[in-house]
């Protein structure tokens, strides 16, 4: 019996990324939200070719970067604080969650430790909701124009990453993500060509980041099921 449910389970999750990764046009990255999921989980992912695996918790980062596969892209999504970046420095492939400049500092010192250049997303805060993380705009900017990427070298700023307003009316959805899109677009001057990612689109509201030109969507339940926290 346990082990019929495993099965069924495991051939679930496969058939949601096989069926994911169809609906995705090219040029959009699919990232699975792991978090609060267990190793097991991700090994049903893994066998189905998922590599790209989104986090929110740098202790669970660390426990599950070392019990998988090291050719496994761990992503950290969830808000960083500044005294745990240094679980993750090692081997964290993308800080999604960039989002002021002391955590930036820090984020420098601890890739500095490590001989590492860590690729990071600026997350911006779009919404009305205070309750979301991120940057705000105009700080961002102006921390960007005075140089202050160029201070710190083991850092790669690799584009934006953003939510969308938790509601079901669709206009201010649409809203958000427009605004992530031209706040990639207008940033994109003072970085390089490596500047290509725009991460926006979670289960409920991916069809429409896309439409706004995301270039990552980071899906958890649709893939793994509601969580339990
Ligand atoms: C949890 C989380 C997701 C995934 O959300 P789902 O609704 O489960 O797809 C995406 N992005 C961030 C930043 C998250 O914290």
């Amino acid at each position: 019996m346990y082990f019929y449910i495993v099965k069924l389970i495991a051939m679930s999750i496969k058939s949601k990324i096989e069926s994911l990764r169809a609906a995705l046009p090219e040029g959009v990255k699919l990232l699975a939200v792991s978090k609060f999921h267990p190793v097991e989980a991700i090994v049903e992912a893994y066998a189905a070719g998922q590599r790209a695996f989104g986090e929110s918790r740098p202790q669970e980062l660390k426990q599950k970067y070392e019990a998988l596969p090291h050719d496994i892209e761990w992503h950290m999504i969830g808000h960083l604080q500044t005294n745990k970046v240094k679980y993750i420095a090692p081997f964290v492939h993308l800080v999604e969650s960039l989002d002021s400049e002391r955590l930036a500092e820090e984020i420098e010192r601890q890739a500095m430790k490590c001989d590492r250049v860590i690729d990071c997303l600026l997350e911006i805060h779009v919404t009305a909701e205070e309750s979301k993380s991120g940057w705000d705009y105009a700080e961002l900017l102006a921390f960007v124009q005075s140089g202050g990427f160029e201070r710190l070298p083991h850092i790669r700023v690799r584009g934006v990453m953003g939510m969308a307003t938790f509601t079901d009316d669709e206009s201010v959805v649409r809203a958000d993500f427009e605004r992530l899109a031209i706040c990639k677009t207008e940033l994109a001057q003072y970085f390089g060509a490596e500047f290509d990612t725009l991460s926006m689109g979670m289960s409920d509201d991916y069809r429409l980041a896309i439409e706004y030109g995301s270039t990552e969507v980071r899906i958890g339940s649709t893939i793994f099921g509601a969580r339990e926290y």
